[in-house]
């Protein structure tokens, strides 16, 4: 399609649009956690997180009066609308980054936080916050967001350790379950999981993942679960004998969705549809602390060694981490890290900007499965589509051979939505309904 017809981004300088209430309130109350943080443990953060021998914890201690000092400008600066400066840093991205912002300069002669497009003023936004660290000396391997990770997880060991029950008496008896609920039941989980998410709730961890499915599901507004079931059934009865076959998830949140990510996974190796013998999993991670909550390898780690070290946790809970474990110790489960998934570029671009990754994911996977919000804000590019628009046309030049999107609703895009029933409904929803989370949508495409 020819970009003279796209629609426009999504950009803060609307005032009544969400990414003006993202970048005026949500961007500084999470950065005023950070520096929150720093200040109250900082001795903590040196002796524990940094684990720094005693001679030294003085010296990072001192080192964090300067980081707030930045992070307060960083502040400053988005408040005050400056302008988006090209990056100086260290790490491998800063190129793809300045090749971007130098177009940017070309056809703006305005590049400030509220006046470009809502994706490029808020990944700028996590992006400097890292190379403030990335600059330090003691704190270059610190991730701000970890211990808001950590405590939104055990928030939910109870829903957790129900979920890891069903899970396992689903593999005591192959008997006892039907394959295309169970597959429903956990694609639920997964779904939902995505509501968690702590960049929505500035940091605020207050949810704790016990959902009523029955409920929910009246408010998935797109649901292409039925063609995603026949996709993984089909592919898991056409498997040849001596093939082994591979899929891409590409996470989220860590903490209880990064849980229900790895259940879902395990369950569909338990009932067949994923066999364990036939599958490779690509687990794509996030390689900075991003959007508060998103998944860092050092969240996957955390996560199997809380559960497994934590008296209080049910042996259920600990069993079903000890087959997650072995996934991982056999490969069947890898993770991954790419630079591409923490740029400001939306999906469209990802076969110019990050070629290998795409001929990867086109050639390579059967399955290519998005979690959450800002996977979806790239897909279709955070344009203003039309709502009724195909998730195929939205996604424009991105098209592998399947690929399934499961998102909670949190930004003001969504497309697909063409049945007359749903639009009237919506005419009655509350004003802020796709800022909350509270709706979703399961698009499943297969080309
Ligand atoms: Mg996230």
């Amino acid at each position: 399609m020819a970009s003279k017809t796209l629609p426009e981004p999504l950009s803060a300088k609307y005032k009544d649009s969400f990414a003006y209430k993202t970048l005026s309130y949500r961007l500084p109350v999470i950065i005023t956690k950070v520096i929150d943080l720093l200040c109250r443990q900082r001795k903590e953060i040196t002796s524990i997180d940094l684990q720094l021998p005693s001679d030294q914890q003085t010296e990072a201690e001192e080192e964090t009066k300067q980081l707030i000092e930045e992070l307060a400008k960083l502040k400053y600066e988005l408040q005050t609308n400056k302008p988006i400066k090209p990056i100086i840093s260290t790490l491998p991205d800063a190129k793809a980054w300045n090749d971007l912002l130098a177009d940017e300069y070309r056809k703006n002669n305005d590049v400030t936080y509220y006046n470009v497009i809502w994706l490029l003023s808020e990944c700028y936004f996590y992006r400097m916050m890292r190379e403030i660290f990335i600059r330090s000396k003691y704190f270059q391997n610190f991730d701000h967001f970890f211990t808001a990770k950590k405590e939104s997880f055990k928030l939910c060991i109870k829903p957790a350790e129900k979920l890891a029950t069903h899970l396992l008496s689903l593999s005591n008896d192959e008997q006892s379950f039907d394959q295309e609920s169970t597959f429903k039941f956990y694609t639920m989980h997964s779904l939902w999981g995505n509501k968690l998410d702590l960049s929505i709730s500035c940091g605020e961890r207050n949810q704790t993942g016990d959902f009523d499915l029955n409920e929910l599901e009246s408010k998935i507004l797109v649901n292409d679960l039925k063609n995603f079931w026949y996709y993984l059934k089909q592919l898991s009865t056409n498997i040849n004998d001596k093939q082994s076959y591979r899929i891409d998830i590409i996470l989220d949140n860590a903490g209880y969705e990064l849980f229900t990510d790895f259940c879902w996974l395990e369950a569909m190796h338990t009932i067949g549809l994923l066999p364990k013998d036939k599958i490779i999993v690509h687990i794509h991670v996030k390689c900075m602390p991003w959007f508060v909550s998103d998944t860092m390898t050092n969240d996957i780690k955390w996560l199997l060694k809380y559960i497994n070290d934590t008296p209080e946790i049910s042996s259920n809970l600990k069993n079903l981490n000890n087959r997650f474990n072995e996934n991982f110790r056999h490969r069947r489960w890898i993770v991954e890290e790419h630079d591409f998934w923490t740029l400001p570029h939306d999906y469209a671009q990802m076969s110019r900007i990050a070629p290998e990754l795409y001929q990867n994911l086109c050639n390579e996977s059967c399955l290519v499965l998005f979690k959450g919000d800002l996977n979806y804000r790239k897909l279709i590019g955070d344009l203003k589509w039309d709502i009724g628009t195909s998730f195929k046309q939205a996604l424009r030049e991105f098209q592998p051979k399947a690929i399934c999107a499961l998102r909670t609703i949190k930004a003001d895009v969504v497309v697909d939505i063409n049945d007359p029933i749903t639009i009237e409904r919506i005419k009655q929803f509350p004003k802020d309904w796709m800022e909350i989370g509270e709706y979703a949508v399961i698009h499943f495409l297969k080309n």
